[in-house]
């Protein structure tokens, strides 16, 4: 049987809605269910793809090529169940899917309107691809008292009276302000954002109580009798020091207990978190710290990149060392000095990014850990940049650059027109749409005997996530390999160049895919772990 739990917030937003619904999911898989997480999101672009990461936050791309809301990314890491193209809808996708139907003449001669055909929509995503899951959790953006969020909150009422309340459960996760000239714990908004709900016909059954601090017992009672919810289902949910910790809290809160006494299931045995406890002590005990500098464009938003600061605290997790990271802006390059920035750092990383802004300041970054022997990781861009800098200064190639920054002489890195998926060729040109036609999702790649990206994976052949339009150009392999640029790693048909290294420095690496995307607490990303074992050993020798 399949059980619904939906999950909504209400009086602020970035509560951590998405770290609350992952830390459920893992309390429910550690009880022994199968679980799987999807994300309902009310804004109009049809996926977040075509979104500035510093409006929304970094893009989740998934194996099978779907670009999604970063809760996804948690996720999977909370979970380890791999998210897909199924598990994330927007307005604009359900929307964009009625229309077309519409066109098609589907709705026979209907009046086709909100209610039904777009809660009718919202509600065959719901259920849509499913595997005898015990429990799919559906969290719904945004925040209670939206306009946007309207059909969304009305497919769940209505999902959830057709599943009846033995199926159905809807989980609120709200905020108690902490006043300090009160001394006390507000829970007037909370009642409030409880109201607003049950005028949209939807009555919470659990509350999760977010604050700075424990929820006292008193506050707890009189929010359950306000908002007509069982004590024991009104849920404190605390600061915590490690997003890690969430699914330790929640249980001890009560969160799971509460969820499965709801649904009538036992819960007599005592739950094993060992290996969430052994993460959150290494996290908070690191044996010692090293510096990372992540030399980017969109720093000020730090969900800008968020799978790959988790990728670096993992890293940091496999050895027992805290990661500091210290996010530039590389524009800073292209009229100061990087040393000031970059002399006392240990790793030096440069990842995914878009367009010419602060593309100069990125490849001096690259330039500065090539000659100084500092541990390089590059992402995506972060490679493409890697390779630009070898072709101007090792292989003195005039105006080597990317054609994403217009017409150069030398085409080192140039947008892709054509490549394989599967069995099938994908084509796209300058006049291809933006949304959703990059090189995207899972793509397998060759690793060379002998390099040291096959000695980090350990095996022949990798399969990791791409995003990206432009693709480092085949045609310079020799003249960069004979240079020390060497291509390590290639698509199994030898055309498409997924991974760089230097034959003569301690650790320096560009990857033109995402290894970020695939890395979790309990299973760090080779990569990553490699990496930080690298800045570890650069940290005792200077
Ligand atoms: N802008 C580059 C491209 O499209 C790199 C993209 C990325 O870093 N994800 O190829």
């Amino acid at each position: 049987m399949t059980r619904f739990v939906f999950i909504t917030g209400g009086v602020v937003s970035s509560l951590g809605k998405g770290i609350s619904s992952a830390a459920l999911g893992a309390l429910l898989q550690a009880r022994g269910f199968k679980v799987r997480l999807r994300k309902l999101d009310p804004y109009l672009n049809v996926d977040p793809g075509t979104m500035s990461p510093t409006q929304h936050g970094e893009v989740f791309v998934t194996d099978d090529g779907a670009e999604t809301d970063l809760d996804l990314g948690h996720y999977e890491r909370f979970t380890g169940v791999s998210a897909r193209r199924s598990d994330n809808v927007t307005t604009g996708k359900i929307y964009s899917n009625v229309i077309s139907r519409e066109r098609k003449g589907v709705y026979l001669g209907a009046t086709v309107q909100v209610i039904p055909h777009i809660t009718d929509a919202i509600k065959e995503f719901i259920s849509a691809d499913l595997s005898d899951e015990d429990f799919v959790l559906c969290e719904v953006g945004g925040t209670v008292g939206d306009i946007e969020s309207l059909p969304f909150l009305e497919a769940i009422r209505q999902k959830a009276n057709e599943l009846g309340k033995d199926k159905s459960l809807f989980v609120h996760l709200t905020l108690l302000p902490h006043l300090s000239a009160a001394g006390e714990l507000k829970t007037k908004p909370t009642q409030h954002s409880v109201k607003e709900l049950q005028s949209m016909g939807i009555t919470a059954d659990v509350l999760l109580c977010r604050s700075d601090r424990e929820v006292p017992e008193d506050a707890r009672r009189k929010i359950a009798l306000f908002c007509n919810v069982k004590p024991e289902r009104v849920i404190s949910a605390p600061d915590v020091e490690t997003i890690y910790e969430v699914p330790l809290i929640y249980h001890e809160q009560g969160f799971d207990k509460a969820v499965c006494d709801y649904f009538g299931i036992e819960t007599s045995a005592k739950l094993n978190l060992r290996r969430w406890q052994d993460i959150v002590t290494r996290i908070k005990g690191p044996e010692s710290r090293v510096k990372i500098a992540v030399v980017g464009k969109y720093t000020e938003l730090p969900d800008a990149y968020k799978s790959l600061a988790e990728a670096l605290d993992h890293g940091g997790i496999a050895n027992n060392v805290g990661v500091n990271m210290d996010w530039i802006d590389s524009e800073i390059f292209e009229s100061e000095d990087v040393v000031h920035y970059l002399e006392d750092v240990q790793g030096i990383l440069v990842p995914g990014g878009f367009g010419e802004r602060g593309a100069e300041g990125k490849i001096a970054a690259v330039k500065f850990a090539r000659e100084r022997g500092v541990p390089y990781l590059g992402i995506c861009f972060g490679m493409q940049m890697a390779v630009i800098e070898a072709a101007r200064n090792l292989a003195s190639i005039d105006g080597a650059g990317s054609t994403e920054f217009g017409s150069v002489r030398n085409q080192v890195v140039g947008l892709l027109t054509e490549w394989k998926k599967g069995t099938t060729r994908e084509r796209r040109d300058q006049h291809t749409e933006l949304g959703g036609s990059m090189r995207l999702g899972a793509y397998p790649c060759k690793l060379s005997e002998g390099s040291l990206v096959r000695s980090v994976y350990g095996i022949e052949e990798i399969v990791e996530r791409h995003r990206h339009r432009y693709e480092v150009n085949i045609d310079y392999q020799q003249r960069l390999e004979e240079c020390g640029l060497i291509f390590s790693g290639l698509s199994p048909d030898g055309h498409l160049p997924e991974i760089v290294e230097l034959a003569d420095h301690p650790w320096f690496v560009g990857v033109q895919f995402h290894p970020e995307l695939r890395s979790k607490p309990f299973e760090p990303h080779p990569l990553f772990t490699a990496f930080i074992k690298a800045a570890v050993e650069r940290s005792r020798l200077v």
